[in-house]
């Protein structure tokens, strides 16, 4: 088996921004998929805060284009996802499928994922009026009467940013009190186009058989009582996932899941270098995943430089 210089697991923005510049820097990168091709913004519709699209670019199209670019110069691409790594020494092994890889140096990019309800008609509806973000897809509810689910800050950051488009937005929190900090609530209670329903769950989501939404399901956790709603966009903001597991007790991780970064982009480990949200629960968007890529493959380079291990 063959050492490669640089191995990327992961293939959202983070993680092709990263192969773009490694392979640029002559570094062969190979790069694992994962079990979601493009990540997030592949789940997306219009992408319109991307610099350089100014009539927006669909998030599918991004990210086949940031892959066109990052073959271009060289990328190896596997459609696989690593199943298991050692990231205790170096050479490192990355695992798929029962065949291993050696690289000197790992860029991790396995993104986050949008916690869901658990729901199976949100799993049909996901891109026809479910929605996991705001600012991707509020646009399309323009004078129409949605609902966010959640009661922390990033609900009501949504619940907030989409009634510069909605008629009205109902939050729905499953307790009486909301954990976001007490700035957030004030701006959404002073805010006329939002509703807050408290103590309930929302139990489904109508309409698969039409691939629309019509209407939910609320269930009050107190008393027990279903009721109907009428709304057209259901937006979960019930938190995100850091999908970091493969690396637990391996690198450092906070007590959130997400990876820590101890100079500039590298990880507890020399030689393991992180990026995108998997590292970021802050930022969360796909310009700035793109520059962390960048800065890992650029801090990847300079490790394998100083360890003299460049090709
Ligand atoms: P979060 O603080 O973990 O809040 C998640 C919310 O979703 C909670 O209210 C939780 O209810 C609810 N929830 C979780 N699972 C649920 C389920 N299965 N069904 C129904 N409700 C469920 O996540 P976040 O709001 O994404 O925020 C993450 C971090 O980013 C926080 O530290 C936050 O302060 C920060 N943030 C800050 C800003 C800002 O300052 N502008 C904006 C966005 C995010 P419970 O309350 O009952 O647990």
């Amino acid at each position: 088996m063959s050492t490669r210089c640089v191995i990327i697991i992961g293939s959202g923005s983070a993680g092709l921004t990263a192969a773009i510049y490694a392979a640029r820097a002559n570094l062969s990168p190979l790069l694992f998929e994962g079990p979601l091709t493009g990540g997030q913004l592949s789940l997306t519709t219009m992408v319109e805060n991307y610099p350089g699209f100014p009539d927006g670019i669909m998030g599918p199209e991004l990210m086949e284009l940031t892959k066109r670019q990052a073959l271009r110069f060289g990328t190896e691409i596997l459609s696989k996802f690593v199943t298991r790594c050692d990231l205790s020494r170096r050479p490192f092994r990355v695992e798929s499928e029962k065949t291993s890889f050696e690289a000197e140096a790992v860029i991790l990019a396995t993104g986050a994922s949008s916690r869901m309800l658990g729901l199976p008609a949100e799993k049909i509806l996901l891109g026809h009026g479910v929605s996991t973000c705001a600012t991707c897809d509020g646009f399309f509810f323009k004078e129409k009467e949605i609902i966010v689910v959640g009661g922390g800050d990033s609900a009501m950051e949504e619940a907030i940013f989409l009634t510069k488009f909605a008629k009205k937005v109902s939050v729905i929190h499953r307790r009486d009190k909301l954990r976001a900090s007490k700035i957030m609530q004030e701006r959404a209670f002073k805010n006329p186009k939002i509703e807050l329903i408290w103590d309930s769950v929302v139990e489904d989501i109508l309409d698969p058989a039409s691939q629309k939404v019509t209407t939910v399901k609320l269930k009050h956790v107190k008393t027990g009582k279903v009721t109907a709603k009428l709304c057209e966009g259901v937006f979960l903001a019930i938190g995100h996932e850091p999908n970091t597991q493969l690396f637990q007790g391996q690198i450092e991780l906070d007590p959130k899941g997400y990876i820590v970064t101890k100079e500039r982009t590298q990880t507890s480990r020399p030689g393991v270098f992180a990026c995108g949200d998997c590292v970021d629960h802050i930022y969360k968007q796909a310009i700035t995943a793109a520059g962390m890529g960048c800065m890992a493959a650029m801090d990847a380079e300079k490790f394998l430089e100083a360890n003299s291990m460049s090709p």
